[in-house]
This record gives C-alpha cells, sequence and structure tokens, in this order.
C-alpha cells in the first residue's frame, strides 16, 4: 500500500468543528478562529534518518529543511507564516551537538522568516532520528488558493528548475512566500500547490479535486543543471525531461492561471523576481487525464511522482 492509499483509508469521517474551513487533503489546514478578515493556515511534517536525509547529511541543514518543508506549504496557500512548534525524537545515544546543530539550521531560516519558534516537544526514538514541525500561518480571507480551483483553458506554471535536488538542493531550498503572496496579490491564481513528490505526481492532485485534465509541453520543461549533469553522468540516470517530471523535493510552486492572463504574469514576473525563472509548462484541459506533447505528438504521461511507500 502506498501513501495516498492510506490517506485515502485514514481521511474519511474526520472528527471536524466550525473551525474547519478546509480540512485533509490540501497543502495546509485552514482553520477560522474567528480573527476578523483572515484564516489560519495549520501544517505538520517529519523528516526520518535514512527517508529524508542521510547519516551525512550536515544537521543544520536536515534543520533547516524541516522548517522549510512547512513553510514551503504555507507558501502553496500564499500565507505568511507566524510560529512553529519542533518535536524530535531521539536515540539514547544522542549527541548534544548533532541536535544543536540542527536547532541552528531552524532558527536561522525561522529568524529568516520572522517566524517563532513557539516550543517543542523532545522524546525517545529506538534506532533513528526523527524531527516533526507543526506550523501556524495567516492568510487573508478567500485569498488562498486551493488545489480545487483549476479549471479548463488555465495555463499552467512552475517557479524555478525542475529535476536533480537530491544532488543537493533539497537540503538548501528556500520557501516560495514572498512569490506566491506577490502572485495572488496581482494574478487570479485559480490552484496551486508545493511540489514535494514530482511534478507528475503533484500535479495530478490539483486535476483530482479541481475535476479536470492537463496537457504538459515537453519541450518547455525547466529542466535543472542538476539533472542535465545527472544524466550526462550516469548512463543508468532518467533522461533530463523525466527527471523534471518525477524527481521529488523541488519545493517549487505550481499553479494554474487564465490563460489571457499569462503573458502579463511572465512580462511582470521577470521584473519582480529576476533571478527565479518561470515557465508556462503547460495547460488545463476539461478533458481527464494527463498528457505530454512532444515531437513525436501527445500523449499519456504515465511517468508516476514519487511515492514514499513501496506498492506491497
Ligand atoms: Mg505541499
Amino acid at each position: 500500500m502506498n501513501e495516498f492509499d492510506l490517506i485515502g483509508l485514514l481521511t474519511p469521517n474526520l472528527a471536524t468543528n466550525k473551525s474547519v474551513v478546509v480540512g485533509a487533503g490540501d497543502d495546509c489546514a485552514v482553520l477560522d478562529v474567528g480573527i476578523p478578515g483572515q484564516w489560519l493556515l495549520f501544517k505538520t511534517d517529519a523528516l526520518v534518518a535514512g527517508i529524508h536525509f542521510t547519516e551525512v547529511a550536515p544537521p543544520e541543514k536536515i534543520g533547516h529543511k524541516a522548517l522549510a518543508r512547512c513553510l514551503s506549504d504555507i507558501a502553496a496557500m500564499a500565507g505568511t507564516p507566524l510560529s512553529a512548534l519542533v518535536t524530535l525524537a531521539l536515540p539514547r545515544d544522542f549527541q548534544a551537538e548533532y541536535v544543536q546543530a540542527m536547532y541552528r539550521g531552524i532558527k536561522a531560516l525561522a529568524a529568516r522568516f520572522e517566524v517563532g519558534i513557539a516550543g517543542g516537544e523532545t522524546t525517545t526514538n529506538p534506532d533513528r532520528v526523527l524531527i516533526s514541525i507543526a506550523a501556524l500561518g495567516t492568510v487573508e480571507q478567500g485569498k488562498c488558493p486551493l488545489r480545487s480551483g483549476a479549471e479548463a483553458g488555465d495555463a499552467i506554471f512552475v517557479t524555478g528548475e525542475l529535476g536533480g535536488s537530491l544532488h543537493g538542493k533539497h537540503l538548501e531550498f528556500l520557501p516560495r512566500l514572498a512569490e506566491a503572496r506577490w502572485l495572488v496579490d496581482h494574478f487570479t491564481v485559480h490552484a496551486m500547490i508545493d511540489l514535494s513528490d514530482g511534478l507528475a505526481g503533484d500535479l495530478r492532485h490539483i486535476l483530482n479535486a479541481s475535476h479536470v485534465g492537463a496537457e504538459l509541453f515537453s519541450k518547455s520543461m525547466p529542466v535543472s543543471r542538476a539533472a542535465k549533469l545527472a544524466a550526462r553522468r550516469e548512463s543508468s540516470a532518467k533522461p533530463p525531461v523525466r527527471a523534471a517530471l518525477t524527481d521529488g523535493e523541488d519545493f517549487e510552486l505550481l499553479f494554474t492561471v487564465p490563460s489571457r492572463e499569462a503573458v502579463n504574469l511572465l512580462d511582470e514576473w521577470k521584473k519582480q523576481f529576476p533571478d527565479l525563472r518561470l515557465t508556462c509548462i503547460g495547460k488545463i484541459s476539461s478533458q481527464p487525464g494527463l498528457t505530454i506533447r512532444d515531437e513525436t505528438g501527445v500523449k499519456p504521461l504515465t511517468a508516476d511522482g514519487y511515492v514514499h511507500f513501496q506498492k506491497s
């Protein structure tokens, strides 16, 4: 059973109350706690040694990544992060220096985005380190793009470059918070998600939630240098476009806007964020399914995003 099948078993009929505006199934939960004009965003995320980072990963970067993943989900809702709680589960023989270094990474990123670290919890885990962060953010009521808002005819955009993140970027990325807020302030963002499992898989979340399909343009794919170099270096590596479509942990924003806004968006983006690429990679269609257009025509995109659990 994979991660998404398990979530499908666990999430029906969850307890709820009148605070829950959007529950499980988007990048963050959205809560109405009675703040006039504002919603709260609520997110939790965990990193496990051996799965999300290796023993040789510098602990500062592990701490950075743990918080950055939460903030990336708040960015996907066009929110502003507020504060976070840190839970650590450590083997009995943990080294204080290692844990302090993880905290340095958390603190530095928190300071950069003015996030309060409001407390946490430490506990024991027999054989490996686990770090889990829960974060709160705010967003103006009704200004929060969900996965379910994509419409036929929308242009699909992605920030940055994709693929090959495991060669380094996954430990160093910065959440696209300012970019996301600027987007919703200036354009009609119908749907948005951050890329954690790979473009082909994450786009499917938007398509399923919005009951639409999409066609991607192979030649437009913004393939990262890391993915191109890997393909050149190792004959067993994925072809670069396939890496861009299926590698996980890019933490870029994937979003849709009405196609009439596409040209203006590209122009304004270049002025606002000259150092970050923005690419139109496809279009939303009313026909369900995900296809890709390349030199040889249009074909179904079967390449799946990275799935955390093995199928059994
Ligand atoms: Mg996400």
